[in-house]
């Protein structure tokens, strides 16, 4: 079969598809011995492909995960100084991988898999996939202030897609609000809620499109069931 190398890597559980173009630019992929620079198609029956020196085959056995992460964790599966990664708090055999991420300050949802595709699904902004999160912020948002999450909010070089922003709960100095963005630029709760000025203290994901972190405690995780599967795909 022929496909394009992105698609071949994601497929064997190793990246996203957009991470593995990553991986193709910075010259970490070789076809057949040779590296590549750019996007090629392979023959997935004869070609040989290496990641970072490792040939790769497609997984045969796909795991799906959710896990509660708690602060104090990067979202990647390794870290080059040795803090601990989202990946420690999982025990599977395959080799997976988080989809999108969370600040380390940041807890909540994570889906974590080896099939390279579902990444696509969840994160791309055009499928418009709701990422919900619940933030405890400094000071009570305004209804003016909320209204600007709908018509976009310019954040350093872009303008954020439309956004929801409602109040739930106001405490003493600070108030607990629901913020519901499509996109998963980085830091972008937090960002768009100093832009209104409102500093996040505490951020976490409750929600990706029907996928619900439930009452999964911090640091536990499961497997997802067939039903969601199903809506991954
Ligand atoms: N937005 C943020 O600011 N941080 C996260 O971890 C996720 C979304």
């Amino acid at each position: 079969m022929k496909e394009r190398i992105q698609k071949y890597i994601a497929r064997c559980g190793i990246a996203s598809r957009r991470k593995a173009e990553e991986l193709v630019l910075q010259g970490k992929v070789k076809v057949n011995g040779k590296v590549i620079k750019e996007i090629v198609t392979v023959d997935t029956e004869f070609d040989v492909i290496e990641v970072n020196g490792k040939v790769v085959k497609p997984e045969e056995n796909k795991v799906y995960i959710m896990l509660n992460k708690p602060t104090g964790y990067i979202t990647s599966a390794k870290d080059q100084f040795g803090r601990k990664t989202v990946v420690d708090l999982v025990d599977v055999k395959e080799r997976i991988f988080p989809v999108g991420r969370l600040d380390y300050d940041t807890s909540g949802l994570l889906i974590l898999t080896n099939d390279g595709e579902v990444a696509n699904k969840l994160m791309h902004p055009s499928k418009e996939i709701d990422k919900v999160y619940i933030a405890e912020v400094e000071g009570v948002p305004t209804r003016e202030e909320m209204e600007r999450f709908k018509r976009g909010l310019k954040i350093e070089d872009y303008i954020t897609a439309p956004a929801k922003i409602k109040l739930l709960k106001i405490r003493d100095k600070t108030s607990i609000v629901e913020v519901i963005i499509h996109e998963g630029r980085n830091r972008q709760v937090r960002k768009m809620c100093s832009a209104i000025g409102h500093k996040v203290l505490k951020l976490k994901r409750v929600r990706i499109g029907s996928l619900e972190l439930g009452n999964l405690k911090e640091g536990e995780w499961r497997y997802l069931n067939s039903d969601e599967i199903e809506y991954l795909k």
